[in-house]
């Protein structure tokens, strides 16, 4: 026999970033309208939406799916029977050690031994393109796409860095560039963007 389970859901709607992860994996719970998801037949308290509800296992698993995809964790499900947590997406910062950035501006970043990257845009392409070399001005591998994402990814998946320094400093690039993409702006590397 399905496993019947009381639940609750909880939608901070007001946090909802309107991406529709959740009307993909439990598209008979949210609806859309406004640019925001919707907790159908819900009751709402401030800008929390709230439904009570019995499901089997298998719709449970949907709306886990649903909490579980939602990328800013506005959702989350709690067991009323044996009153527990099922998918608790609230950040619990309480216990947290807090460690206040230090100025590292005048630090050398270490030389990775995979190589070094050279990033340049490509405007008219609306590209970004990332040479790696392994030996001083000579590229020996090129990544070119259309997002930050996508490249840091090829690069990861592909073994091309081997420090975290190095993947952060990447990746501040690369956001740059893309910023400068967007914007019509001059991109030099490792230069603040004019803005
Ligand atoms: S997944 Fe989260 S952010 Fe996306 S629409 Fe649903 S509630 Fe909103």
């Amino acid at each position: 026999m399905k496993q019947i389970n009381r639940i609750r859901i909880k939608h901070e709607v007001n946090k909802c970033v309107g991406n529709k992860n959740c009307l993909l994996y439990a598209p008979d719970y949210f609806s859309f309208s406004k640019q925001k998801a919707q907790l159908q037949n819900n009751y709402k308290k401030a800008n929390v939406e709230y439904r009570d509800i019995t499901v089997n296992h298998s719709e449970l698993k949907k709306l886990m799916k649903a909490a579980y995809s939602c990328p800013v964790n506005v959702i989350s499900i709690y067991d009323l029977k044996n009153n527990r947590i099922i998918v608790d997406n609230s950040i619990h910062s309480e216990s947290a050690i807090e460690l206040f950035a230090d100025n590292h501006s005048k630090d050398r970043m270490k030389f990775d031994k995979t190589g070094y990257f050279l990033v340049k845009i490509k405007k008219e392409m609306k590209q970004i393109e990332v040479g790696l070399c392994r030996k001083r001005n000579i590229v020996a591998v090129k990544i070119i796409g259309k997002t930050p994402e996508d490249i840091y990814k090829t690069i990861i998946n592909n073994k091309l860095l081997s420090r975290f320094d190095h993947a952060a400093y990447l990746g501040k690039e690369l956001q740059k560039a893309y910023i400068a993409l967007q914007q019509d702006l001059n991109y030099v590397q490792d230069d603040e963007l004019d803005m």
